[in-house]
């Protein structure tokens, strides 16, 4: 087999290795050293096991790096301390277990040392512009890593992380880097976004807890915070309500599932029930706190409820009976908002929610897709909307606006609980108050609209954060996707704040967030390809200021950063690497 066939194949297994540039290692090597056993290709084993650090390749880039003259040498007796705490004790033994995924080298924890890497709490230091701000200082002693938060100690972590050299490239491999030389150096960073987040549709293909801890482990690698979950849809709802047991007996399994993009066929397999307890909610919460991410649940209301409606069909305007949904797209059948019992179920969701999520500001009450077809011929909504006075007015329905009576009303509600609303963009066009945050999504004209108005917005469009949609044009050779075509480039060379938005509409674009839908992502391996490298591109976008940005510098950036996913075993996307790609997608 030839060796350059060799590489590519092992980069499809996500276990590249010779197309890796390792900065500065011609110099570095230490042939003295036994060649550890490794079992993945004779590449690895040419790689010298002493490399040095790199801060100029961490995706995302800080925003400063300062390089003086010589080396900090870091050994199995560089001791790993830390500002007593329990988050800090976590951030620690975090930092220990990446230098052992990256360089097989066993850091002691919070012991003394003959140097130190010293991860300090100075919640009172001045200089940080953002509560995720870190700075790091490399000197011939040691490394420190200082921030105001937990947070902020947190990336500067991730970014020793990403610095590190690619000692070892995949899962199995067992070498040891006797020591990794780190240049002097002082690193300041800070986000461009405070909200910097990723949906994921776990109502559509359901997702085990496992691939929801492994989606959080590479937001976390890419200083995403946020994790929208998307736990309920027409076809499938997921996770428990007391006083609603059909919700996950009834609403959390279908009959079958149309084959491919609503053709006139099922697979007539059912599927579910899926959903996840409690104790697997609040342990993925705990598992997504401990790495800095808050998970904003959505429950969209009041349209994409066909599978509560099959498992409570006097929740809809005719009564049904419904099926929870085997095929995609928009449903017509919605929540009966005339009838009060509506209510009810709402605020016995919102409060499990609000139990489940502790620590989320926002509960996403989606709004989006909702039909008013059947509101417009229902006595019961007809009836409250006169007797809420509600009339068309500036092109919107009585029927639209009475959608923004069910968000003012789960507003208030959930303003008693100290929680704020979060929705898709067509929450814009039925009166909603401002405090309403707002997912752009269908293009990034509403999201400059809703900040203009005085929304918080997160953007979110369809043109540049679907990560559901293909990666190239050639859709011959793409896994079957909802239609679009998202390539890298375009995720990348986007700039999220349009121009000519006045500063204070810009002030309130608070982030940008991927969408993952999963009509068609069905298996794990597919859902990090859909994901990677995409969200690398996205996780500069989110974390670097614009004009710091270029393509060039990411491209060379993310081809060591993918090393970290050949380590954890990730699959990922070849298209940025277009000679790799040919040969990948295309052997026959
Ligand atoms: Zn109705």
């Amino acid at each position: 087999m030839n060796k350059k066939l060799l590489s590519a194949m092992c980069g499809l297994l996500a276990c590249a290795t010779a197309a890796f540039a390792h900065p500065n290692s011609s110099s570095m090597t230490n042939n003295s050293l036994p060649a550890a056993k490794v079992q993945h290709g004779e590449d690895c084993e040419n790689d010298p096991l002493v490399q040095q650090a790199d801060f100029s390749k961490v995706v995302p880039l800080p925003a400063s790096i300062s390089v003086g003259k010589g080396l900090f040498s870091m050994t199995a007796e560089t001791a790993i301390t830390y500002t007593p705490g329990a988050d800090m004790q976590r951030n620690a033994e975090f930092l220990a277990q990446y230098v052992k995924d990256v360089t097989g080298m066993t850091l002691p924890v919070g012991t003394k040392g003959k140097t130190t890497i010293a991860l300090r709490l100075e919640p009172k230091a001045k200089g940080f512009a953002s509560p995720d701000a870190y700075r790091i200082a490399v000197t011939k002693k040691g490394i420190t890593v200082t921030a105001k938060t937990a947070a902020g100690v947190f990336y500067g972590i991730q970014t020793l992380r990403k610095a590190l050299p690619g000692i070892r490239h995949c899962a199995n491999c067992k070498k040891v880097a006797p020591e990794v030389l780190w240049p002097l150096a002082t690193v300041t960073d800070s986000p461009r976004f405070g909200y910097r987040g990723m949906m994921l549709d776990c109502s559509r293909h359901f997702w085990s807890v496992a691939e929801v801890k492994r989606v959080l482990d590479i937001l976390a690698l890419h200083n995403l915070n946020r994790f929208h979950w998307h736990l309920t849809d027409d076809q499938g709802w997921r996770f428990e309500v007391p006083g609603y047991p059909k919700l996950t007996t009834v609403g959390s399994k279908r009959a079958a599932t149309v084959l491919g993009r609503n053709s006139e066929l099922t697979d007539r397999t059912p599927y579910g029930p899926y959903f996840y307890t409690d104790a697997e909610i609040r342990d993925i919460v705990k598992y997504a706190a401990d790495r800095y991410i808050t998970i904003v649940p959505e429950v969209d209301m009041p349209g994409h409820m066909t599978a509560a409606l099959a498992a409570y069909p006097e929740l809809g305007c005719t009564g049904g009976p419904y099926k929870v949904g085997q095929y995609w797209g928009v449903y017509n059948d919605i929540l009966c908002l005339g009838n009060p019992k509506t209510f009810e179920f709402i605020k016995a969701v919102i409060d499990k929610l609000c139990d489940l999520f502790p620590t989320s500001t926002y509960i996403n009450i989606g709004g989006d897709e909702a039909p008013k077809v059947r509101w417009e011929k229902c006595p019961k909504d007809q009836a409250l909307i006169s007797q809420q006075g509600i009339v068309a007015k500036d092109g919107q329905s009585k029927e639209d606006l009475l959608q923004g009576y069910l968000a003012r009303r789960v507003e208030a509600y959930l303003a008693t609980k100290g929680r704020k609303v979060m929705g898709w963009d067509e929450l814009l066009g039925c009166g909603v108050d401002t405090t309403a945050t707002i997912l752009s999504w269908r293009g990034a004209a509403p999201g400059a609209k809703g900040a203009q108005q005085g929304h918080d917005v997160v953007m979110s469009p369809t043109s540049n954060c679907y990560f559901d949609f293909d990666q190239s044009e050639d859709h011959a050779i793409e896994p079957t996707n909802c239609y679009g075509t998202l390539p890298i480039e375009k995720v990348y060379n986007w700039n999220p704040v349009a121009d000519g938005l006045s500063e204070a509409a810009q002030r309130h674009i608070i982030g940008v967030q991927a969408n993952v839908w999963c009509e068609y992502i069905t298996m794990d391996h597919v859902l990090e390809y859909m994901i990677l490298p995409r969200l690398a591109a996205l996780s500069e976008v989110q974390w670097m200021q614009q004009d710091k940005r270029s393509w060039e510098g990411f491209v060379a950036r993310e081809t060591k950063l993918r090393n970290l996913y050949g380590i954890y075993g990730w699959t990922y996307a070849h298209h940025m690497w277009p000679d790799e790609f040919r040969k990948v997608a295309k052997q026959y």
